[in-house]
């Protein structure tokens, strides 16, 4: 059976969208077959694979609205196991011709009832915000993955985002456990990413839910999606790839080590 993981925060830049790419692309190339579903309409997931987003036949946005099939939305990226689910601008609309239909908020969780039993990983890259995409992908998702920036306020956010997920549990009857908290552009040489890491320690420590692996600011994982690859195969020698190999390895131990 599939694991639909949905990574989220509604913090711009906290490495969200480099986590879907690199994990699913981790995760695919350790053997298990993966899916990315791009739900921002920046689309940038879909450029990271060096898709060009504005020569989309179909996108998210023609299963979720329209009455294309989701079989027909989903395409190969150029490595094996590991396909997507693009999007572009054309999701940015989605939200308020969602929010008309009746039962809105498992639009999402219905059209990928549809997928074939094929994926062992699902990965749902999203917008930063707390909308109605998030809402669908809250109740879709069997678990969420939250990436936290090493900075200042990294924290502040996360009340409110838990607050969400609680909210839809709650309002829903759908439960979304939280599949771990990675720290994020974790950078050594400064204090303030230490300090970070502290007050992530101390606050989630006990929990397990913080994942051993801390993902550094490393700028191979930034230039990547301009070159339409992800890390692994753009530097496969680079800490930012080894660090996602890592928290792929995390994610199979996580849920049991097959
Ligand atoms: P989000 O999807 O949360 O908005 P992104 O994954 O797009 O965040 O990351 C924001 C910017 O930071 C991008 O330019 C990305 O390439 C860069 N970035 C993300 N993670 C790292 C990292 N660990 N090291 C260096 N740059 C990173
Ligand atoms: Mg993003």
């Amino acid at each position: 059976m599939s694991e639909i993981i949905a990574v989220m925060n509604q913090k711009g830049g906290c490495g969200k969208t480099t986590t879907v790419v690199n994990t699913a692309t981790s995760l695919a190339v350790m053997g298990k077959t993966v899916l990315v579903i791009d739900m921002d309409p920046q689309g940038n997931a879909t450029t990271s694979f060096g898709i060009d987003k504005t020569k989309l036949e179909n996108t998210i946005y023609d299963a979720i609205i329209g009455d294309v099939s989701v079989k027909k939305v989903t395409i190969p990226t150029f490595i094996k196991n590991l396909f997507i689910i693009p999007s572009n601008i054309s999701l940015s609309g989605a939200g308020v011709e969602l929010s008309k239909k009746e039962n809105y908020h498992i639009v999402l969780k219905e059209t990928l009832k549809e997928l074939p039993p094929l994926f062992d990983y699902i990965f749902i890259d999203l917008p930063p915000s707390l909308g109605v995409i998030t809402v669908n992908a809250l109740v879709a998702a069997d678990s969420v993955l939250i990436p936290i920036q090493a900075e200042y306020y990294a924290l502040e956010g996360v009340a409110d985002l838990i607050n969400t997920i609680n909210l839809v549990k709650k309002r829903l009857r759908t439960p979304v456990p939280i599949k771990g908290i990675l720290l994020t552009l974790y950078d050594k040489r400064t204090r303030l990413s230490k300090d970070v890491y502290k007050e992530l320690k101390n606050h989630f420590g006990s929990t397990n839910l913080l994942f051993n692996t801390v993902i550094p600011r490393n700028i191979r994982l930034a230039e990547a999606p301009s070159y339409g690859k992800p890390c692994l195969i753009y530097d496969s020698e680079s800490t930012g790839t080894k660090a996602y190999l890592s928290l792929a390895k995390e994610i199979i131990e996580r849920d049991g080590g097959n």
